[in-house]
């Protein structure tokens, strides 16, 4: 039932994964005799706590911090934490409902939660980028822990924010201990997790085109987003030989038919931390398009015509005129990076079209099973080499398309990935809901 306009995302992602579990259901009625999905929908535990810090001409400023520890029948709570202006209670509800299943699917011990406030960190200093995440988890560290809740990162939330993160922690409880992930590489930090979630999505594209006997060899690919996914989405891509043509931030799109200049987008937002207007300094063959030109109802970038689609920047990034210009202009493939980045009404059009779709919870989970990796790791004392969590993250996004698949070709739709990725996820967690008992 829906009773509050302030948790539409919740709802409409709620709505997908219950819409999915019917055939589940017909046929094993006992999930609604434990109540599972009513238990399922309420988080555990939801945390809303004041962020007090000050600016660096001395002023004081208050954000709204949040954490929703939601459901810790698989393992402690584990998901990132956003900061973002655009972020309420409701956003991280969202996310967190979706990290529940998308945890599931990784096959890895760990429970879904997600974090974050209504934070801008541009145009701060270091210094206030700092101390806000100092104020942060003044109150955050009371209720997180390396075998209760282990938060990451997410929008806004990078190496740096971890590393002041960390800091604060390791002073508030004297322990030096793996309760974030995405860490430094020299203090607990996983090669390879940076990389994760951007490679991981690619990796499931691989997968999804491989069951059709095709690859992504000279592919010209669209890619949203210029942060961490993004990026790391267009150098697995240039690795496996194809042609990623676009990048885009809050402010605008960039398309270089060419080929996104790699070195220099990395340049602009790791180092620089600036818009992708100046990408257009370096690169005169290339187009800027702002946002203030963006086609009504929909997004420059996906307007462009290519062979597959890297949804990697936010939710509700692509509508449904976006899904039916990129299926009009032949796309076969899309592979979401970001977290629920198509409206439902796009999301019905790939699947009608049965085109190559993996939804973000199933293709994007290569970053939170990464952290996982990273957890391991920090409890055995050990830092294994690249190859190793490479290995480890292709053999994962291998797993979790089989799982998708068979369980799309058990319920009857063979090229519903979005059924399968709900269902096979859900089925996890409510087995091991109802082993546990009622609580
Ligand atoms: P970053 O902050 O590194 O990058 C986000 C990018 O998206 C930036 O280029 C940003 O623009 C742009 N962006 C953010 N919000 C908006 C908006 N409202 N409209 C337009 N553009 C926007 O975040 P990540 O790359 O880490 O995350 C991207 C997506 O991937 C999110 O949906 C996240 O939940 C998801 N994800 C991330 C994981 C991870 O490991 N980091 C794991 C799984 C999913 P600008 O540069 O102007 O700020």
């Amino acid at each position: 039932q829906r009773s509050s306009p302030a948790q539409a995302e919740f709802y409409q992602a709620a709505e997908e994964v219950l819409e999915c579990l019917r055939p589940l259901f017909e046929r094993y009625p006992h999930y609604h005799d434990h109540s599972i999905i009513e238990r399922i929908v309420e988080p555990e535990r939801q945390i809303f706590f004041r962020v007090s810090w000050i600016d660096d001409a001395g002023r004081v400023h208050v954000n709204k911090g949040y954490r929703v520890q939601f459901n810790s029948a698989l393992g402690p709570y584990k998901g990132g934490l956003r900061f973002h202006p655009s972020v309420t209670a409701g956003t991280i509800k969202f996310l967190g409902f979706e990290q529940i299943f998308k945890n599931a699917l990784t096959g890895l011990s760990i429970g879904g939660g997600k974090g974050g406030a209504d934070f801008d960190p541009k145009g701060k200093s270091d210094n206030e980028i700092m101390r806000f995440c100092q104020a942060f988890m003044t109150e955050l560290h009371r209720h997180i822990g390396p075998t209760c809740d282990v938060p990451a990162g997410d929008i806004g939330v990078g190496g740096r924010e971890i590393g002041y993160l960390f800091g604060q922690y390791k002073r508030l409880t004297g322990r030096y201990e793996g309760v974030l992930t995405g860490k430094g590489l020299n203090w607990g930090g996983s090669l390879g997790r940076k990389e994760a979630t951007g490679y991981g999505a690619v990796y499931f594209a691989q997968n999804m085109l491989a069951a059709r006997n095709e690859d992504l060899t000279d592919n010209t690919c669209l890619v949203s987003g210029a942060g961490n996914v993004a990026i790391y989405t267009i150098e697995k891509l240039y690795e496996l030989g194809a042609i990623p043509v676009t990048c885009s931030d809050s402010r605008g799109t960039i398309h270089d038919p060419s080929g996104i200049d790699l070195e220099l987008l990395k340049q602009l937002k790791e180092v620089k931390r600036v818009s992708l207007e100046e990408y257009i300094n370096e690169r005169p063959g290339a187009h800027y398009i702002s946002t203030q030109d963006y086609p009504e109802n929909g997004h420059a970038v996906w307007r462009i015509k290519a062979d597959a689609a890297f949804p990697c920047a936010t939710q509700n990034e692509l509508t449904k005129s976006d899904a039916e210009t990129l299926l009009a202009n032949g796309v076969r493939c899309i592979s979401e990076g970001a977290n629920m980045p198509s409206t439902t009404e796009a999301v019905d059009l790939f699947l009608e079209a049965q085109i190559a779709y993996g939804p973000g919870k199933a293709a994007n989970a290569g970053g939170v099973a990464t952290s996982q990796l990273e957890m391991a790791q920090n409890s055995s004392m050990e830092q294994w080499p690249l190859e190793k969590v490479d290995d480890k993250l292709k053999e994962i996004m291998a797993n979790i398309y089989q799982q998708c698949a068979t369980t799309a070709e058990e319920f009857g739709d063979p090229t519903n990935l979005v059924l399968g990725a709900n269902i096979a996820g859900f089925r996890k967690v409510a087995d091991a809901m109802i082993e546990q008992g009622v609580m």
